[in-house]
């Protein structure tokens, strides 16, 4: 135990007594890279202060979330206001028409939303969406993303196309995997296979766009054009999970990044979480008129929630939604995101690092590997050993990245120039004593 991490430590034994491995969420729990996870004391703009008051340049700001960085103060403002109005009602609020309306002039594609309060909520129910207003039963998921810990969602590749999925969490009765279909990132070969056999029982295609569960992959534009024409030729609806990319990568989210390469480009039904919530508990998803109008008290597709579009997560939401649709939002964080990137590039290079990396907006990701891989196979093909040695060199220097090889992280509009700086410099250290490979 070294002694900037005792608190931390004696937090962490705590909570293991009361807790599932010590905490609410497993990757938290720093299992892939080892070593004791920093008990969050408090944040503020680009920083947290851990149990030893020990800072730490944050680059995960709550997974994504935190895109103007910690206790914005017109958010701080907009979310006392609403607390002081009462905490949850049960019924309408004009602040989610507000945010409704908010969300769908900034994503076109969409024509109605429904608020809900979790990426996984928001997941399982536009799946449950797609297979109630298509009346069919199959939906199509890429390995390496990840959306939701919805039952359906929780599989792996089966032996061949022909085959579905197995389960990958234990308590997830094959049966219920049975109709999810698994296949390659970026495979256009195996995708249109896949709807050659099974296009007539295909409800959805679900997809991360720019993959942020994977480190950063992006959907390559040819993939996701044909993702969207079997879609179209098919009958089945294109999902886009925008949990993660929703407002992150820009103000119009990732559909509006692959609708300048891909005229007309949108998606069928978006989910939304992350960025929408400012970090409250909030996601949403929705879609055409006609598809949206199938949920219930309109038609015949169940959906609720007792929390659902929660005053004090709405208000948090909207107002961080009017601060980044400001002029000049997008490009200065992600001229701010750009520069970490080719800093670390640089660094890694004249140290004789094997680096590549990638960014969009304010998200980015970085491999150890030569090239930028395309696929989850090739992204499980980084080293864990020099990753974690990174991570753990850069933690000791008070930088904070995702405590595993396979996530993405954040820039948020509070990062300096001086902490981009501060974080390159610290990372050519390491590279420095990184073993080559
Ligand atoms: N979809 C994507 C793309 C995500 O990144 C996540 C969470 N990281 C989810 C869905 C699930 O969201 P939540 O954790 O809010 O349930």
């Amino acid at each position: 135990m070294t002694p900037s991490t005792d608190r931390n430590e004696a937090l962490f034994e705590r909570a293991k007594q009361f807790i599932p491995g010590g905490v609410n969420s497993p990757v938290r729990a720093f299992k892939a890279v080892g070593g004791t996870p920093r008990f969050v004391q408090r944040a503020q703009g680009a920083y947290f202060w851990d149990a030893n008051g020990q800072r730490y340049i944050d680059y995960i700001g709550s997974w994504g979330p935190m895109i103007l960085g910690h206790g914005h103060p017109a958010v701080v403002e907009a979310v006392q206001k609403a607390v002081l109005e009462g905490f949850s009602f049960g019924a309408p609020t004009e602040r989610e028409i507000e945010l409704a309306e908010e969300i769908l002039s900034l994503v076109p594609s969409m024509q109605m939303v429904r608020l809900v309060s979790s990426g996984t909520e928001a997941g399982m129910s536009a799946i449950r969406l797609a297979r109630g207003a298509t009346g069919r039963s199959k939906l199509i998921k890429f390995e390496g993303c990840y959306h939701g810990h919805a039952d359906a969602l929780l599989v792996k590749a089966g032996s061949g196309l022909a085959t579905f999925g197995n389960p990958t969490s234990a308590g997830v009765p094959p049966e219920v995997v049975q109709h999810t279909l698994v296949l390659e990132y970026n495979n256009i070969e195996q995708l249109e296979e896949a709807f050659a056999l099974h296009g007539a029982e295909i409800a959805c295609l679900m997809i991360e766009p720019i993959a942020g569960n994977m480190n950063l992959v992006r959907a390559s534009v040819p993939f996701m054009r044909r993702c969207r024409e079997l879609c179209t030729q098919h009958g089945a609806l294109l999902v886009l999970d925008e949990v993660m990319t929703g407002f992150r990568v820009a103000l119009g989210s990732a559909q509006s990044v692959y609708a300048r390469e891909i005229p007309g480009f949108a998606p069928d039904l978006t989910v939304l979480g992350k960025v929408i919530g400012g970090g409250m508990p909030l996601a949403a998803f929705g879609g055409p008129r006609a598809v949206m109008e199938q949920l219930a008290p309109l038609g015949p597709v169940y959906q609720a929630g007792t929390l659902s579009g929660n005053p004090v997560a709405t208000a948090c939401g909207l107002a961080t939604l009017r601060e980044i649709r400001k002029p000049g939002f997008y490009e200065a964080l992600s001229a701010r995101t750009r520069s970490l990137v080719s800093g670390l590039q640089a660094a890694a290079q004249a140290e004789g690092v094997a680096f590549s990396a990638d960014s969009e907006g304010g998200m980015f990701g970085f491999f150890l590997l030569p090239e930028l891989p395309q696929n989850y196979a090739q992204v499980m093909k980084s080293d864990n050993a020099r990753f974690n040695q990174l991570f753990h060199g850069l933690l000791a220097r008070g930088v904070y990245i995702a405590p595993a090889l396979y996530e993405a992280g954040f820039v948020s509009a509070a990062h300096s120039a001086e902490d981009i700086e501060t974080t390159v410099a610290a990372a050519r250290e390491i590279f420095r004593t990184l073993q080559k490979q």
